[in-house]
């Protein structure tokens, strides 16, 4: 089939759940991918921050080979060998102690909701459990987690929502301090907001969560599924703060782009998953953790967090110099390679003419276009999607 052919049977055949771009891609390698026609795009997108390691990377293929070969799934009745490695890997790269793991960043969240109602209940009382979480906030598309995500735009249509979650300000701590009460399990919160716009809070918004949840008994939870490994300059975004969360939640970047998340908590959360509390057959099979610790691995060996910090400042550099000549850009937000720049005008038009001018980048809200591309990226590929979003900008 065609380009022309294959988007008219997308048209009939596939639910029109997202609005895509009319582009079919069919091979990546490093931060390129091609589409159907040969025309090759410069990856500033990642797919939605999750091939940190750029397409094709070999210890990630390599990896999948091999796994592949050895053992795809047995299901969680039986222990596999790589699952056990993965969840030491990341307790001792983090703060947690032990680990869930599931099959996308919505459902990690998801048991993390369930795990902050069970231990509020157990340790509190059964009128215990209402989780707060911030407006603008993005959790996932699961009832729960769409409900824990703080924009109406998500809940229309799926109406009741989940009972027993709040919603505040994001920043702002005093309105937290107002709605955390002796129902509150969990506090949720992404430690830099990233499909609500790239929203980085102030240093002491971490640190008063905590000091918060500390105070009240409350869990604090964090969704690091777009901010975990490496993206922001740091392992882990919640390291930028100098505090530790009870639970993190992490999905896109953990395997390089084979579904996976992972709910990490201290013993004292993580405990109250006893046996057929909670459970997922694909969740942590011994495929794709093989694959993430491949990944994840390779992150540490090649020090990716500290080049998503150095990388990360070029490319706000030019975008904070591009500002200085194009005052359609308002504001430019980011911290290692989670980069928002806020325009004046709609950013879906800025990210169809970059795509057509050969680079891909990602919108984030009405305003804002954002760039997460592998954390593998260049000077130069940087050089090329400022020269891109320049001429975009102009027209
Ligand atoms: C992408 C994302 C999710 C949802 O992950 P899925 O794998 O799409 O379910 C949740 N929280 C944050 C912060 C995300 O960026």
């Amino acid at each position: 089939m065609d380009t022309k052919q294959l988007l008219e049977t997308s048209a009939t055949y596939l639910m029109a759940n997202v609005s895509r771009a009319p582009l079919v891609l069919v091979r990546g390698d490093g931060m390129r991918v091609w589409d159907t026609d040969g025309r090759e795009y410069l990856d500033f997108g990642a797919g939605l921050a999750v091939t940190a390691l750029g397409h094709s990377h070999s210890r990630v293929t390599g990896a999948i080979r091999e796994a592949a070969a050895t053992l795809l799934h047995v299901s969680n009745l039986y222990h596999n060998v790589p699952q056990i490695h993965l969840a030491r890997l990341l307790c001792e790269h983090s703060f947690a102690d032990l680990a869930y793991f599931a099959n996308s960043g919505a459902e990690a969240n998801e048991a993390a909701i369930k795990m902050a109602r069970k231990y509020a209940k157990e340790r509190f009382s059964t009128d215990r459990y209402e989780i707060i979480a911030t407006h603008n906030s993005f959790h996932g598309r699961t009832m729960a987690t769409v409900t824990a995500t703080g924009q109406p735009k998500y809940h229309h249509g799926f109406e009741p929502l989940v009972p027993g979650f709040k919603h505040v300000p994001y920043n702002d701590l005093r309105a937290m301090e107002m709605a955390v009460d002796n129902r509150t399990a969990a506090i949720l919160v992404e430690p830099i907001q990233g499909e609500g716009g790239v929203h980085i809070p102030d240093d002491d918004y971490l640190p008063g969560l905590r000091k918060l949840c500390d105070e009240s008994g409350a869990l604090l939870i964090l969704d690091e599924i777009q901010t975990g490994v490496g993206r922001t300059g740091r392992l882990w975004a919640y390291e930028h703060s100098g505090i530790e969360p009870d639970i993190m939640t992490v999905a896109k970047a953990l395997a390089n782009g084979l579904p996976i998340g992972a709910t990490l908590a201290t013993r004292d959360a993580g405990s109250v998953l006893t046996p057929g509390t909670h459970g997922t057959t694909f969740g942590g099979n011994p495929f794709v953790t093989a694959v993430a610790i491949a990944s994840f691995t390779t992150v540490l060996d090649e020090k990716i967090p500290e080049r998503a910090a150095r990388i990360g400042r070029y490319l706000m550099e030019g975008l904070r110099r591009m500002a200085t000549t194009r005052p359609v850009i308002r504001a430019v937000r980011g911290r290692g390679l989670l980069i928002g720049a806020e325009l004046s005008v709609a950013a879906g038009p800025i990210v169809d003419a970059c795509r057509e001018d050969g680079v891909l980048i990602l919108s984030a809200g009405e305003k804002v276009v954002r760039m997460a591309p592998p954390l593998i990226v260049e000077e130069r590929d940087c050089d090329r999607a400022l020269a891109t979003l320049d001429r975009a900008l102009a027209q």
